[in-house]
């Protein structure tokens, strides 16, 4: 299937969602009566663990900063889930605003957004990518373009039996820049939707700086422990 049909897929289904979703002010998550024009009510809302310090993604000598929204607590896990594999948009721009909400209060200064790639096969399977999703949130709020010449080219599921250490290194070959002109010298936020070990986050921030960009920068809606 083309990427613009897809698109088109995903562009219907997402306003299907939204047709059924403005007469129910009921809570995303809970199923209980909320607050008018918001989709998660108080107690759920109470129930998300902000994070937002920022730290470093350290590997070999290279380090990238990175900003988490939440901690990955029972409601945000559901709202990732909602929005990864059941293609639940509205849980999506929950989780996008809180991450816009982040990049304006920390005067994040980027002039690309990039989100971590899905191979084709994957992105065939699932319809959308739910990194892009957020990317192309925060691009159309802040008027910064989302660039998509990072792609996969190997599936990381083939990691399974590895140790760490080689799960690390393995990684390195499943990212490739397609068109290196277009990014070089520029700021980058990279965006992904959870950060466990950082090896897949990493090696996209590995691939963007050698391909020769200014600064990487990665947010992501949660950190989870290992
Ligand atoms: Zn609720």
């Amino acid at each position: 299937m083309g990427k613009g049909i897809i698109k088109y897929i995903k562009n219907i289904l997402y306003c299907l969602i939204q047709l059924i979703y403005s007469g129910d002010d009921k809570c995303v998550i809970c199923n209980e009566y909320g607050d008018e024009n918001e989709a998660l009510c108080v107690q759920c809302r109470k129930k998300l663990r902000h994070s937002g310090d920022s730290f470093y993604l350290c590997h070999n000598d290279e380090e990238y900063p990175i900003w988490s929204v939440f901690y990955y607590s029972k409601t945000v896990k559901e709202l990732i889930i909602r929005l990864k594999y059941k293609s639940d948009f509205i849980c999506g721009e929950i989780l996008a605003s809180h991450m816009l909400e982040l990049v304006k209060k920390n005067g994040l200064q980027f002039d690309l957004l990039a989100y971590v790639p899905m191979t084709k096969r994957a992105l065939r399977n699932r319809g959308y990518n739910q990194s892009e999703f957020l990317a192309n949130y925060i691009s159309k709020s802040l008027n910064i373009p989302v660039i998509c010449n990072l792609i996969k080219i190997l599936d990381t599921k083939d990691q399974i039996g590895l140790g760490e250490e080689e799960r690390w290194n393995n990684m390195e070959k499943c990212f490739a820049i397609k068109e290196s002109k277009l990014i070089r010298n520029k700021n980058i936020l990279l965006v992904d939707d959870v950060i466990t070990t950082g090896a897949t986050t990493f090696h996209c921030a590995h691939c963007l700086k050698k391909s020769g960009v200014g600064n990487v920068y990665i947010l992501t809606i949660a950190k989870s422990k290992v």
